[in-house]
């Protein structure tokens, strides 16, 4: 017989009645001589399916290895449930074990820390948690093309190894292939790069911008959505080394069209999230964070403030509020200066632009005021920062000044300044971080339970 998948039985009403097949992982077994329930789950929903046994038609010793992690192949008759928690039940008629799970399978119980999942990350999949999470994820992932496909924009695949040191994102991964305990110098003693794979310094990316850029100048409005890497020692609950990043770029965009755009889009992704995955949005809800579920509407149903950088240093200084990291013009904002904000002052989502032009990457467009450039960032509750992006600098001289004021090593780079100097146009784009977003969407808190198999300091099992 075909299987069916639980999702799609408890979903139907047509097959009440029929035989049908189901295969999954079992989550409990109980019940007397006469009759023993089985919880069977198969991950293609949050929901068990219940298989009765009539023991007059099954022996003890069939049913016996059907311990919680078992895996099982049942046949039976689809019907409404008597008892109470579910819908339907199945009847079994034949049972077929495929794998069993001794007293060692570490998810006996109900119930694990995520502490204590973190480490049984190659089978936390198999909780009701990490299940949820999973499809979630990839809910959310079909959503960002969807989002971006029916509004005409390309998807474009940026390189994952790159050459240019320049990016300024973060600290890089290098990738070589020399080998590292007996180097090849140069006569002066440093390393001979020339001897690499690549004959340069490579590294793995920290953004896809730069030739996200070459892309949105060509063909208009591209994206990119694929893993991001970066080698900062920073053990936060908001930071991962290898994290998934989801970059738009578009041509004759500015900053408000930008701004636009990145309201939007989230704003989709939250709608996708309530209309499509509401059972595990329920359950994740109910057991991690009650406020869930009203935070996703109340961001859907405001328009999210904008406001100068310098209009939100303000706000801060006024606030008498004690911060860890005392708030002035120039400063990089801290986590707990970006959630006061949104949290406390508007109690909305927060767009806050043009910052200093020393705490911002070199290619943000240059205000007139020659102190901010058109940077915006996108704060959410929780999280703080979501979203960073501009309006990129468009022209050549000025381009060429801030680079030579940062003394920014482009001699590898002349490709990215052609962008300007052939035929350039207003362009703009940002960066999403598709974890945090996640973060937001499910109501966790460590972004290391929102990717299947995280990578942070001094953490790179399974
Ligand atoms: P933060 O200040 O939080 O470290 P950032 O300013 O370094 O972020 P950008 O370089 O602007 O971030 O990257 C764009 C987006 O990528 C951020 O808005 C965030 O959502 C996400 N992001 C950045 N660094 C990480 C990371 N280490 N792990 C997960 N997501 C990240
Ligand atoms: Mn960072």
């Amino acid at each position: 017989m075909k299987r069916s998948k639980i999702a799609s039985l408890l979903a139907s009403d047509s097959l009440v009645g029929s035989e049908v097949d189901v295969r999954g992982w079992v989550r409990t077994r109980r019940g007397n001589k006469y009759v023993q329930f089985v919880a069977l789950n198969d991950g293609s929903s949050i929901n068990n399916l219940q298989i009765v046994f009539d023991m007059n038609r099954f022996s003890d010793e069939q049913l016996k290895p059907i311990t919680t992690g078992a895996s099982i192949h049942v046949t039976g008759k689809l019907v409404e449930s008597q008892g109470k928690g579910q819908k339907y039940e199945i009847q079994a008629d034949t049972l077929e074990i495929y794998g069993t799970a001794d007293e060692t399978y570490p998810l006996q119980k109900k119930g694990h820390t995520l502490e204590f999942l973190r480490e049984k990350a190659h089978l936390r999949p198999r909780t009701n948690t990490f299940g949820a999470i999973l499809r979630v994820r990839s809910a959310l992932a079909y959503a960002i093309h969807k989002f971006f496909q029916e509004k005409g924009f390309f998807y474009l695949h940026t390189p994952l190894i790159t050459a240019s040191d320049c990016e300024g994102a973060g600290a890089m991964f290098q990738v070589t292939t020399l080998p590292l305990n007996d180097l090849p110098r140069t006569e002066d003693g440093a390393v001979d790069y020339s001897q690499d794979f690549f004959g340069k310094p490579a590294a793995l990316t920290v953004s896809g911008q730069l030739e996200g850029e070459l892309g949105a100048t060509a063909i208009g409005e591209i994206y990119t959505f694929g893993p991001t890497f970066r080698a900062e020692n920073s053990n936060t609950q908001r930071h991962l080394s290898e994290f998934w990043m989801i970059e738009p770029e578009m041509a004759f965009y500015d900053i408000t069209d930008n701004m636009d755009l990145a309201e939007e889009f989230v704003k989709y992704c939250i709608r996708y999230v309530l209309d499509n995955c509401r059972d595990d949005i329920e359950f994740l809800a109910e057991h991690y964070d009650k406020d869930l579920i009203s935070r996703l509407e109340f961001v859907l149903h405001n328009d999210f403030v904008r406001l100068t950088y310098t209009e939100g240093v303000e706000i801060l200084e006024k606030s008498g509020h004690k911060f860890e990291f005392p708030v002035s013009w120039g400063i990089d904002l801290q986590s707990e200066h970006e959630r006061y904000l949104v949290e406390q002052h508007f109690k909305k989502p927060v767009i806050l632009t043009d910052y200093p032009k020393e705490i911002k990457a070199f290619y943000m467009k240059q205000n007139e005021d020659g102190r901010t450039v058109r940077a915006m960032d996108v704060l959410f509750p929780q999280i703080g920062e979501i979203i960073g992006g501009s309006e990129r600098e468009a022209d050549l001289d000025k381009l060429q000044q801030r680079i030579d004021e940062l003394h920014i090593p482009m001699k590898d780079m002349w490709w990215y300044l052609d962008t300007r100097r052939y035929g350039s146009v207003p362009h703009s784009g940002f960066g999403l971080g598709f974890e945090r977003l996640l973060l937001f969407c499910t109501g966790m808190t460590n972004i290391r339970d929102v990717i299947p198999f995280p990578r942070t300091p001094k953490n790179c099992e399974f």
